[in-house]
């Protein structure tokens, strides 16, 4: 079901959301060669528990972690572990947030230490392909705007976009209707109308779209095992501009 929330609800989502970007922050400092990705998920549970809020991811579907960890060709819902982070990785942190009744959600692709040029590229090319559907979010637009803005950005850059898994919407629920793929058609899907939310998030790789799980059912990996990028915002979609709620 798709839930529109009013400006009332928003500011309660912007809570939410600011509080789910200081934990990414909070574990953004906390990144160098030899912490553990264990270490940067007590990081983010501590810092979201001490300011009043719960890690949404915690217990979902049975996720062990507060914090998705992926590191290099893992895409997303990497589970926190022993795993020690090694000069030139790079890792996806994603992170939600239930505060007060509503859900923050957001991530990001951080370097380890030096990295190569390839590796930056791709952190860079995903953010950016984010900030290229967010300009298409606003009423009147069509999902397929959002998806078609990300997916020719990022494989115009000789990237491949996940298909697998996608945006939602998101209010007192982690994940609500709308699906928000990060591929589409320009002019189809939903329109978007003031008061919707959604997560957009394009995960991208350096080589092709594909994708698969892990044995531990969770961690999703490049199928050639090529790196992949993850970036995601909450979104408010108003009559101006669209106003990001993770920000800090
Ligand atoms: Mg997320
Ligand atoms: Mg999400």
């Amino acid at each position: 079901m798709i839930t529109i929330k009013n400006r009332e609800q928003i500011e309660k989502m912007r809570k939410a959301g600011k509080l789910t970007a200081e934990a990414i922050e909070a574990v953004h400092k906390a990144i160098h060669p030899g912490v553990t990705t264990k270490e940067l998920d007590a990081i983010a549970e501590d810092y979201i528990r001490s300011r009043g809020g719960a890690p949404s991811f915690k217990g979902y579907g049975g996720f062990p972690g507060s914090i998705c960890a992926s590191v290099n060709e893992e895409v997303v819902h990497g589970i926190p572990s022993d795993r020690k982070l090694q000069e030139g990785d790079i890792i996806g942190i994603d992170c939600g947030v239930l505060l007060d009744g509503w859900q923050g959600d957001s991530a990001a692709t951080f370097a380890v230490g030096k990295i190569s040029a390839d590796a930056q590229n791709l952190i860079d090319i995903t953010r950016q392909s984010f900030y290229e559907g967010l300009k298409m979010c606003h009423p009147g637009m069509r999902l397929g705007d959002i998806g078609h803005a990300v997916q020719s950005y990022a494989e115009s850059h000789g990237c491949g976009v996940v298909r697998d898994l996608c945006g939602h919407g998101i209010g007192r629920e982690m994940h609500e209707d709308p699906e928000v793929p990060n591929f589409g058609k320009p002019g189809h899907g939903l329109r978007l109308v003031k008061g919707l939310v959604i997560a957009v998030e394009p995960m991208i790789n350096l080589g092709t779209w594909r994708v698969r799980t892990l044995n531990d059912g969770w961690t999703c990996v490049t199928a050639d095992g090529s790196l992949s990028g993850h970036y995601e915002h909450t979104i408010a979609i108003t009559d101006g501009e669209p106003e990001l709620l993770t920000l800090l």
